[in-house]
């Protein structure tokens, strides 16, 4: 087995998350190892939308304006509006005052990934981290490559080897399950979605398929998406799985044919796990912790996970710089910040998604659809994150700088 110096931190996972943490600990003057099993570019089965708490983020934490986003070419297309429908029936159909983006998960990640190395992080390629000794805060890769450091970040995703490792005591099992959702997702080349969409559905999508739609009981306790992107059409479905084990293929089969794009049923849709509310509240243990979906932190409403994937990283980060410079206990740092920045959000619309979701197996639909029209924009801020899920009000917890 080959050693390999102490590092001050070892990231497990190169995403939005782990490379959000390797860069900002890097930039701090700490000597960072990131572990990635693939290699760049790498894509992941995700719809790619980024909102303007998203955004932001870039903005601030990588001086990333939309402007440079643009030139960089992050952004593949830009969402001006979007149109919302409970089953067939549409509820609303509106501009948004700021737009939301979307973005190649290929591009993005391996931007992402090189902003790391630009500060100084080692970033190493076709490294899959098979043993974690979480006492010994080692990670072996399945090449025998030994990696030790005073600290593990696990962002190996919702999948992550660095949280099954974990003592038990560290994650609850159960409701981790109860709040795990599944996704199906097939890319369509844009050229064969206009010539082919046939508009045989219930549901017309806009001539230019340039609309964001969001498909409310598409499936139970979840929701059907159709994502206009510059070269492709993303349609996806997705919710919790103890509510959807069985049927979601056909669900999935239905909602093409829903939206109009039947000629697309005998095509294989990629599936993925996703995090609707399975956060785990203080996922750290002795010197390692967790970030973005393998601790389970995305939006329990909508399953949007690159925003969380950053701050959780950003929170996580801080909290080990804190631990490495003045001996501030990690996993007490960490989970305080969690708790005072992002957890009374998730907890919000958390009773958001729950309230919705239960109107519509009660088959509620009427009123449901009059308050979503009443109070749309006020979700659609929640959801860009210029305001709270907590009673809407203006609050700046999910954006205040920590370092
Ligand atoms: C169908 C679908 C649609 C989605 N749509 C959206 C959307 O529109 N907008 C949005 O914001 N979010 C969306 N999400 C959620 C989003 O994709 C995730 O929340 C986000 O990717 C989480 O980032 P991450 O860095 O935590 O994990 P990941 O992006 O999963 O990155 C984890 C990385 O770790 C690597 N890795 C895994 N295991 C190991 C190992 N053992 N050793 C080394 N490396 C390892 C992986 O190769 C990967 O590169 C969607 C998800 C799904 C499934």
């Amino acid at each position: 087995m080959k050693g390999r110096p102490e590092y001050d931190v070892v990231v497990v996972g190169g995403g939005p998350a782990g490379s959000t943490a390797a860069c900002l600990l890097g930039e701090a003057g700490h000597s960072v190892a990131l572990l990635e099993k693939r290699t760049y570019p790498r894509d992941k089965v995700c719809g790619g939308c980024l909102s303007q708490k998203t955004v932001r983020f870039l903005d601030r934490v990588f001086s990333l304006p939309v402007s440079t986003l643009r030139r960089e070419g992050l952004l593949d297309f830009t969402g001006t509006g979007y149109a919302l429908y409970i089953g067939s029936r549409r509820i609303l159909a509106e501009d948004l005052d700021e737009p939301v983006y979307f973005t190649r998960r290929e591009r993005y990640d391996t931007y992402l990934a090189g902003r790391a190395a630009q500060a100084g992080v080692e970033v190493h390629t076709g490294a899959e981290a098979a043993e974690i000794d979480h006492a010994r805060r080692t990670v072996t890769t399945s090449d025998g490559d030994r990696y030790a450091a005073r600290v593990l970040i696990g962002a190996d995703g919702v999948h992550s080897r660095v949280r099954r490792t974990l003592p038990e005591s560290v994650v609850d099992m159960k409701r981790w399950q109860n709040n795990l959702g599944w996704t199906l997702e097939l890319a369509i080349p844009r050229r064969e979605a206009e010539t082919l969409a046939n508009g045989d559905g219930p549901i017309r999508l806009d001539d230019g398929l340039a609309t964001p739609h969001l498909v409310f009981a598409a499936c139970r306790w979840g929701y059907g998406w159709v994502f206009p992107n510059r070269e492709a059409i993303v349609v996806g479905i997705g919710g919790l799985l103890r509510m959807n084990e069985k049927g979601l293929p056909e669900r999935f089969e239905e909602f093409l044919k829903t939206v109009g794009f039947s000629a697309f049923t005998d095509r294989k849709p990629a599936g993925f796990p996703l995090p609707l509310g399975n956060y785990i509240s203080s996922p750290a243990h002795e010197g390692t912790v967790l970030v973005g979906d393998a601790a389970g932190f995305a939006s329990p409403l909508l399953g949007e996970g690159i925003f969380y994937a950053h701050r959780t990283a950003e929170l996580a980060a801080h909290a080990v710089d804190r631990h490495l410079t003045s001996a501030a206990p990690l996993a007490g740092t960490y989970t305080a910040l969690l708790r005072r920045r992002l957890i009374p959000e998730l907890r919000a619309e958390t009773a958001l998604r729950n309230f919705l979701y239960r109107c519509l197996d009660a088959r509620m639909h009427v009123p449901l659809a009059a308050f979503m029209r009443a109070t749309d924009t006020l979700v659609v801020d929640a959801v860009q994150g210029t305001r709270s899920f907590r009673g809407f009000r203006r609050d700046d917890d999910l954006h205040s700088a920590i370092w």
